[in-house]
């Protein structure tokens, strides 16, 4: 008798709980932030002492997420950039295929059928780990050159970072630009970057990776990110926006805490000019999370008070859970402890791709 009343409780709250979800406004807008390498360790110490908003602390639904790869405990970019793009846990390496090297249709593919428009901004290059697995598949993150002609079918409507070797000037000789702007795309190279009306257009910044904020990038990333943003909000329909703070890693891979966290406060700032955004439009989305945790990063004691010292206890990545930061409509999907392939499934419920 008292079991199931209480069952017939759980059953309400439950009901009422689908029922709150149900009526939550769906995003048309998605902006995915993605810090690779940003660990909480990371969050933590770059915004130690930082003068300016922490975005982080803007964030009104938090959550884990499980970074490993279908072979190894420690992914990659590879692995867990595909983890979000086509939801499938697979090899270390790969790039939107699944562990058995079956290629599936990642969210900028499905998006575009959905009449969604899709970019990426980056500060490495375009055809990176973490962007290529948007658009590209293939069974070896090093192979950058047939990655970028993956441009050519279309899931990618603005690509903004660095990456001419692989476009403009290939080894390979084929003029990949040539055939981009056939297929309706421009194509500009520059190292700054200049106001572009295009609704479709990659925009390469540098021969590969862009400079680093220690070698004076300056906000480039939040330039570039919300130029892509003002084209993409053309289409009326919506779009899927990937923005990655591509060097927060390299910090890491180097044990250089001082290159982190300047990558890192980049990010930062690019995360509040699209809160800023998403506190004014009803149905934008805002996600940030990382692919993994770089470099085993702690805090120490300082020696004197209010200070910290930080110490890297690898070169490598490590297997500890990623925080997920949610604000906007749909954010409260992202709450709670799930593996790195359920970020797919909830962009894909939210946008209904499927
Ligand atoms: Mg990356
Ligand atoms: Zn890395």
């Amino acid at each position: 008798m008292k079991l199931s009343r209480l069952m017939g409780i759980v059953a309400m709250v439950l009901l009422s709980t689908q029922h709150l979800l149900a009526q939550q406004p769906k995003p048309k807008r998605i902006v995915f932030l993605i810090g690779d390498g940003m660990g909480l360790a990371q969050i933590s110490g770059a915004m130690y002492g930082y003068t300016g908003q922490n975005a982080f602390a803007r964030f009104t639904v938090i959550g884990l997420s499980n970074t490993s790869s279908s072979d190894h405990y420690i992914t990659d970019s590879g692995a867990g950039a595909t983890a979000f793009s086509i939801g499938k846990k697979t090899f270390n390496r790969a790039i939107g295929v699944a562990h058995d090297s079956t290629p599936y249709p990642t969210l900028f593919e499905l998006a575009k059928k959905k009449g969604y428009s899709t970019g990426l901004a980056v500060t490495s290059s375009i055809v990176h780990a973490t962007p290529a697995s948007f658009y590209a598949h293939v069974i070896n993150r090093k192979m950058y050159d047939s990655i970028a002609m993956f441009l050519l079918n279309g899931s990618v409507d603005i690509a903004i970072g660095g990456g001419t070797d692989f476009v403009t000037n290939r080894k390979d000789g084929r003029n990949l630009a040539a055939m981009l702007k056939q297929s309706g795309f421009e194509v500009i190279s520059d190292s700054v970057l200049v106001n572009i009306a295009a609704k479709r257009y990659i925009y390469l910044l540098a021969p590969d990776e862009l400079p680093k904020m220690e070698k004076g990038r300056g906000d480039l990333l939040k330039q570039a990110s919300l130029q892509a943003a003002k084209n993409l909000s053309s289409n009326k329909n919506g779009y899927l926006l990937m923005i990655e703070g591509s060097q927060i890693d390299w910090g890491g891979h180097e044990n250089s805490f001082s290159y982190m966290a300047a990558e890192l406060r980049d990010f930062n700032e690019v995360i509040n000019a699209f809160l800023d955004m998403a506190e004014k439009d009803k149905e934008m989305l805002v996600i940030v999370t990382a692919d993994h945790e770089t470099g085993g990063l702690t805090l120490n004691e300082g020696g004197t008070s209010q200070t910290f010292r930080p110490k890297f206890s690898t070169g490598d990545h490590t297997g500890i859970m990623v925080p997920v930061f949610a604000f906007g409509a749909g954010a409260e999907f992202f709450g709670g402890m799930y593996e790195n392939t359920e970020i797919f499934t909830k962009i894909v419920q939210l946008l209904q791709l499927k």
